[in-house]
């Protein structure tokens, strides 16, 4: 049985209908055209002018971290501290018997300590995570479930223990204490965050998981397998695979796994290294200080040696590396490593993730290596408002997309949890520069044009991701795409985000219906 989709506009090409058999893209054409090829049983979709899309494809995010994040405590839409404990404390009485209280999204510098969350409970432990997830803060219980005293040492993180912070990698001494989840849970948590991306127009992701909240590789990996066997998948994912240290990766490589190793719903994608925090928490790592807080110059989470090591590993193995660094001093250590190291051209497509703080020097060495750069545009509406205080004359260079998107392999993502995935305002960002929270406009030199911005979403979003017969409507590519109620193209640029997705649909099948 065929569906043929009639009587729409087709991103990049003149056609106004298609067909689609099976998984596949099997015809484009006119409504005429497509008509006469159906046969009796063959179903039809009337699409009333509307704009159609490839599936869009966020290239960086963590999709179990979503679905996470959907299945707890949402604080992203809190305005101040009050509303923050007032959700925690609201949250208390739903818990099982010794499950943790766990939230996770407030953005600002609240008045949130320890104090203040012994005052809601001190016989549940309570950790509440910032939007980065780079920080946390916990009660008493948390700390001492965790095995957390004032004498712990924190490793490459930072544990301010009278006011129960916790920082980076510090935050592994919590994963530890948590009952790890299971694989029926992982699963869920892989359906919700699916589910949300599909209403989103979204039928592919980049996606980070392994250490997620699992003390190995293995029990991420498997859910996914499993699913993808199962044919639950309704989201195409390319594996970024972080582990915790370069032991770890290699057991995984002696288990015979590598970049391309999978099948068309779940493939092994680059290795990820994180080396700094975020600018939000001021963990990202920097050569001088914060313009807003002189003691500080950030984290970086590994040493020199260790970075390397990782990186040989992976390039002896053809495993493309791609690397979390939103500092300067994060990106001046791994462009050391890529310069040092790289076969010239980069053919195995090294790159970097988030792209944010830097100089003109490293923009200048990013375009001369050709790194493939993975930008979340969505940051702008949040860093917009904190960019200058933070770091002050060297916002100049910072941020720079429409730069890389027209030099480097360049696309576009959410980073999910931090931002919640929304390519729509993803593309508006792109374009107008402008927070929709804080009304500020970062360098307005760096828009994108709203063709290059759908493209980060599409075309280019799949190239990177190495995800071949995606991104287009056209004859024998993956029956993957999206319906919107309006062009972008001929959107106001502050409106794009409120256009409707009506419909997605994933491998010929319907995977969202507004
Ligand atoms: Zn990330």
């Amino acid at each position: 049985m065929a569906t043929a989709y009639l009587n729409c506009r087709i991103k990049d090409s003149d056609d106004t209908a298609f067909l689609v058999e099976g998984h596949l893209i099997s015809r484009t054409g006119s409504d005429e055209e497509i008509r006469s090829l159906l046969r009796e049983g063959d179903e039809t979709v009337e699409l009333s002018g509307m704009y159609v899309v490839p599936g869009f494809a966020d290239t960086h995010m963590h999709l179990l971290g979503l679905g996470e994040y959907l299945s707890t405590l949402m604080l992203n839409h809190c305005t101040g501290s009050e509303e923050v404990l007032e959700l925690t404390r609201k949250a208390l009485p739903s818990l099982k018997e010794g499950q943790w209280l766990r939230g996770r999204g407030y953005h600002d510098n609240l008045q949130i300590d320890k104090a203040s969350l012994d005052a809601i409970s001190t016989d549940v432990p309570i950790v509440l995570t910032r939007a980065c997830g780079h920080v946390a803060c916990v009660n008493s219980k948390a700390l001492e479930l965790a095995g957390i005293t004032e004498d712990t040492e924190a490793e490459e993180g930072d544990i301010d223990y009278a006011n129960g912070i916790i920082k980076e990698n510090a935050l592994r001494l919590l994963k530890k204490a948590w009952k790890e989840p299971d694989e029926e849970t992982l699963k869920e948590y892989i359906r919700k965050g699916a589910e949300y991306c599909n209403a989103h127009g979204i039928t592919a992701v980049g996606s980070d998981d392994f250490v997620s909240f699992t003390s190995s590789y293995k029990p991420a990996l498997k859910a996914f397998e499993h699913l993808a066997m199962e044919n639950g998948m309704n989201l195409r994912v390319s594996e970024q695979c972080e582990f915790h240290d370069p032991e770890e990766f290699s057991r995984f490589l002696d288990e015979g796994y590598t970049a391309g190793v999978g099948s068309d719903a779940f493939v092994i994608g680059p290795l990820k290294l994180i080396l700094d925090g975020s600018l939000g928490a001021r963990t990202a790592a920097m050569t001088m200080p914060y313009s807003d807080d002189p003691d500080s110059c950030g984290i970086l989470i590994y040493d020199d040696e260790e970075v390397e090591t990782f990186f040989r590993l992976a390039q002896s193995y053809n495993m493309p590396v791609i690397s979390h660094a939103i500092g300067d001093a994060a990106l001046d250590q791994i462009l050391d490593v890529y310069e040092q190291n790289m076969y010239e051209g980069n053919p195995l497509h090294n790159g970097l993730v988030h792209c944010q703080i830097m100089r003109k020097d490293q923009l200048k060495k990013i375009l001369k290596l050709s790194l493939s750069c993975y930008i979340q545009t969505l940051f702008i509406d949040y860093d917009a408002g904190i960019l200058e205080e933070r770091v002050g004359e060297r916002a100049k260079y910072s941020y720079p997309f429409a730069t890389l998107y027209r030099n480097v392999p360049t696309a576009n993502g959410s980073d999910a949890p931090v931002e919640l995935p929304d390519p729509l305002k993803g593309i508006e960002l792109a374009v107008t520069r402008k927070s929709l929270t804080s009304g500020r406009t970062m360098n307005a030199s760096e828009a994108m044009t709203v063709k290059e911005a759908l493209d980060s979403f599409t075309d280019r979003a799949y190239e990177l991701l190495g995800m071949e017969n995606c991104g287009k409507i056209r004859k024998g590519y993956f029956a993957d795409f999206a319906v919107l109620s309006a062009d972008p193209e001929e959107t106001e640029p502050e409106k794009i985000h409120e256009i409707p997705v009506m419909m997605t649909v994933m491998d010929g099948r319907t995977v969202y219906e507004r």
